[in-house]
């Protein structure tokens, strides 16, 4: 698949006041469904999974799982069975409809049974030749294709800016900054409370550390938890650039930059590039919330 994520220029009265360029790096726009950086993390995935001859891709997930309908997608287009375990009781919303439309087999599992993905796996590696993805396409594959949205860049940048749930995408713009030794700070903003544990994650995944800066207080109360100022926020910065961002990922990440940019943090000139990271169908659940701000 060709990939196509150009690199834009935003311009805003904030980043004018204070005299900073904000580019936006848009792996929302490679796929309408294997968005932005759950195509990344897939990418060699898929490619190990066709080597090791699996015809059947299993993964895991929660009901709004980006990376379920990620798979979903990418099993449909390069021909591989899709098994989805759905953490929790069986429900029904929009996204789970897409991921059986693109011909997935959903399976729900109680939160207990999920804990142990392995021992799922197992019992349906027994029927079939079928290759694991972690949830959200964690892991060291995943990391080889975030890689190279560094090697794609047309600037140079010094500050990059990214969202982070399980660190893997953060990991992979470390790896590939010090590959081509540019001289970048990567700024990570981890979506989940006490969110220090990201930097462990990303040593796991021997991501250089010295250049990196976690930001662990933009977290809005957790993992999906919002309130009015983010929504508020999203709203706005939607309306005033026809960019679509989300509040559990790319909106807090975009928040903590302008929060930043609002105190001065960065000198006047600094180049910066958000990392819009996709995930816009996972939005299809959290509509109603922007009707209650205002
Ligand atoms: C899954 C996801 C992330 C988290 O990426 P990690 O590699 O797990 O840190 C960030 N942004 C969006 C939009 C996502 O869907």
């Amino acid at each position: 698949m060709e990939i196509y994520s150009p690199e834009q220029q935003v311009t805003l009265p904030l980043y004018q006041s204070k005299g900073v360029e904000v580019f936006f790096k848009r792996d929302d726009m490679i796929h309408p469904f294997i968005s932005g950086n759950k195509w990344r993390k897939l990418k060699y995935n898929l490619h190990k999974a066709n080597y090791l001859q699996k015809d059947t891709l299993v993964t895991f997930g929660g009901a709004w799982s980006n990376h379920l309908l990620a798979t979903s997608c990418a099993g449909a287009t390069y021909h591989f069975r899709t098994i989805g375990f759905v953490r929790g009781e069986a429900i029904n919303n929009p996204l789970l409809d897409m991921c059986r439309l693109f011909g997935m087999q959903l399976i729900f599992v109680s939160r207990e049974d999920y804990r142990n993905k392995q021992n799922l796996f197992q019992q349906l590696e027994n029927l079939a030749p079928c290759y694991f993805i972690d949830e959200g396409g964690a892991g060291i594959e995943a990391t080889r294709g975030c890689k190279e949205i560094i090697a794609e860049l047309h600037n140079a940048y010094d500050h990059i800016f990214c969202a982070a749930g399980t660190g893997t995408t953060a990991a992979g713009l470390a790896l590939g900054i010090t590959d081509k030794q540019l001289h970048t700070q990567l700024h990570v903003i981890p979506v989940l409370k006490n969110g220090g544990f990201i930097a462990e994650e990303m040593k796991i995944l021997d991501a250089p550390m010295e250049l990196v800066q976690l930001h662990i207080d933009y977290h809005f109360g957790g993992y999906a938890k919002s309130n009015p100022i983010l929504l508020e926020f999203v709203k706005d910065f939607v309306q005033a650039t026809g960019i679509m961002i989300e509040p559990t990922y790319s909106g807090k990440a975009l928040f903590a930059l302008h929060d930043l940019i609002q105190k001065d943090f960065f000198p006047a000139k600094s180049k910066i590039l958000f990392v819009h990271t996709g995930g816009l169908t996972g939005l299809l659940g959290q509509l109603e919330k922007f009707n209650k701000v205002q």
